[in-house]
């Protein structure tokens, strides 16, 4: 089977061009005009690449890609879409974008940067997560510290995940929440710290602490900061 692409694409016109374009390069493609359908197709097969338009009719395509990833999703996407300022930008790499192109876009341009994309290496068929004695299994959902289980709840999990993607990295409260809740982060709810603690009681029982609170600033999960240690064995 050739790479498989698939296109979420609402606009008919730049749909056709998209599908009959990268046909003729040789790709499998599949196209879906929705949100939610592109949720569907990302669960459920095997993307070497996914073409992602922003506005859709339903979901769009940054809650999209957001669910993705907190489900622990690793499928290349690139951005294709008409949001073109700085901010959406950021916001759709934050998300966890690979790439990001603007409509619209050189079709050659289009090309190079998923030939880039498909060419990364990626773990395929490895569907564990994990960071020093902590590993999460995405596909059965089975968290173990040390090799004892740990029962989580889907959200606290998804922290994890979202942790253990980004470890050593100071991660604010706001972009914790937008992906983890995929909401609007307002400033005021207490979610995130609830979540927070309970999932430190849970991890932290059976070893050293290992998300650290950073005053003012956020969270960072792994070494403690600034290379001070806490805790015992270290
Ligand atoms: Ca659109």
């Amino acid at each position: 089977m050739g790479i498989r692409v698939l296109v979420v694409e609402d606009e008919e016109e730049i749909a056709d061009f998209l599908v009959r374009g990268l046909r003729e390069e040789g790709y499998t493609v599949e196209h879906v005009s929705d949100g939610e359908s592109a949720e569907h197709a990302l669960a459920k097969s095997e993307w070497d690449l996914a073409l992602l338009d922003w506005s859709l009719p339903d979901l769009d395509g940054l809650t999209v890609l957001r669910r993705h990833r907190a489900s622990g999703g690793d499928v290349p996407v690139l951005f294709l879409t008409a949001k073109d300022s700085v901010f959406d930008r950021v916001r759709g790499l934050d998300a966890g974008a690979d790439d990001y192109v603007c409509k619209p876009f050189a079709f050659e341009e289009l090309l190079a940067r998923i030939r880039a994309l498909v060419r990364r290496p990626r773990n395929s068929g490895v569907t564990t997560i994990s960071y020093q004695d902590i590993k999460v299994d995405l596909a059965t959902h089975r968290v173990e510290r040390s090799a004892k289980p740990i029962e989580l709840t889907l959200k606290e999990q998804a922290l994890l995940v979202f942790f253990l993607r980004h470890p050593n990295e100071v991660l604010t409260r706001m972009r914790i929440y937008e992906h983890v809740w995929d909401e609007r982060y307002d400033g005021t709810s207490n979610t995130l710290e609830v979540h927070v603690m309970e999932l430190r009681r849970k991890l932290e029982a059976k070893g050293s602490r290992l998300i650290h609170t950073l005053r003012g600033r956020g969270y960072l999960f792994g070494e403690p900061p600034g290379g001070v240690s806490e805790g015992a064995g270290s």
